[in-house]
């Protein structure tokens, strides 16, 4: 980006017309003004509320308490030191900051591991431990999920968010890349590169170890999911509205659909170990 560009605006509406100017190819790709604010106010108003508490028990629901900071994380303009600290602070006994202070560590972790593999973050780590290997995934994003237009009203809906928003709740990114690895079987690659696309917080290091996380390339398990794990998560907005509800491709336990999905998994020995009979994480993400 040019150090000479515009820096003052009467209006939003003026600083867009002038990015849409400036950027014509990320225009084409993407036009979609997310209404998430930038800037280091924005950044203090969303710091501001961040329940720590709240967040450990809500987290994984769609409606909990996510804290929304990744995309000032992202640029710098707030420290996970900062948001660490403010954690601690606001937190009634220190281990009621103990989870989202673990949080903010992935992302640490995920730096520093960047900065060990640089450029082969884009490479698989390990084998899918699937019993498929990388040339049985196809090497592109299919254009249905690109487009949300799968019919699955979940996976479709993630799509749109992606674009229009350019923010997913961390189970939502969880869900479509294992849609797009395991149900679709389609590289990580290509999914990872989709969403540095669209993601506000898009980040390479973040984004394709996690991708790499659920494909299994760096992972002793991929991760899936079935619909009544989604629908829980959820409270049910997208099934309930679901023409293919209780026919869907996420029907069934997690056995029926280690099967359906991994007919050769090597881990399939390993079925009757608890933490896989429940489809647990065992990062605990
Ligand atoms: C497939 C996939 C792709 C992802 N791509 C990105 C990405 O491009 N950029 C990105 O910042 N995060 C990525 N994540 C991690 C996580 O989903 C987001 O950081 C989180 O959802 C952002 O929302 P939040 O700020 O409300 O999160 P909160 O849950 O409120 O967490 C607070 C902060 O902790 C950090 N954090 C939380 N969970 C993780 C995690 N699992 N890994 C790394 N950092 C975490 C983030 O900086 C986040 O802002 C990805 C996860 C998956 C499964």
């Amino acid at each position: 980006m040019s150090h000479n560009m515009r820096r003052e605006f009467s209006n939003r509406d003026e600083l867009i017309v002038y990015l849409r100017e400036q950027f014509p190819q990320a225009t084409e790709t993407d036009n979609h003004i997310s209404e998430m604010l930038g800037g280091r106010k924005a950044a203090e108003a969303t710091l501001a509320k961040v329940d720590p508490f709240k967040y450990a028990k809500t987290r994984n629901f769609f409606k909990g308490a996510v804290t929304y900071l990744s995309p000032y994380l992202r640029y710098g303009v707030i420290s996970l030191r900062e948001v660490r600290d403010f954690a601690f602070a606001k937190a009634r006994n220190q281990s009621d900051a103990i989870k989202l202070v673990n949080e903010l560590g992935w992302r640490d972790y995920w730096q520093r591991l960047y900065l060990q593999l640089g450029d082969k973050i884009w490479e698989d780590q390990e084998e899918y431990k699937t019993g498929y290997n990388k040339s049985e995934y196809a090497p592109q994003l299919a254009a249905d999920i690109r487009e949300g237009k799968t019919g699955l009203v979940c996976i479709d809906s993630f799509s749109d968010d992606l674009r229009e928003i350019g923010y997913l709740h961390n189970h939502a990114r969880m869900w479509i890349a294992a849609y797009v690895v395991h149900f679709r079987r389609i590289r990580w690659q290509a999914g990872a590169k989709w969403f540095l696309e669209h993601l506000l917080d898009g980040d390479p290091a973040s984004n394709n170890m996690s991708w790499q996380w659920v494909a299994s390339t760096f992972s002793h398990k991929p991760y899936f999911f079935n619909r009544e794990n989604l629908e829980k998560y959820t409270e049910g907005v997208y099934c309930q509205k679901c023409p293919l509800y209780g026919n869907c491709d996420f029907e069934g336990s997690y056995e029926e659909l280690e099967r359906k999905l991994f007919p050769k998994g090597e881990f399939s020995r390993q079925r009757n170990s608890q933490s896989w009979q429940k489809g647990k994480r065992v990062k605990g993400k």
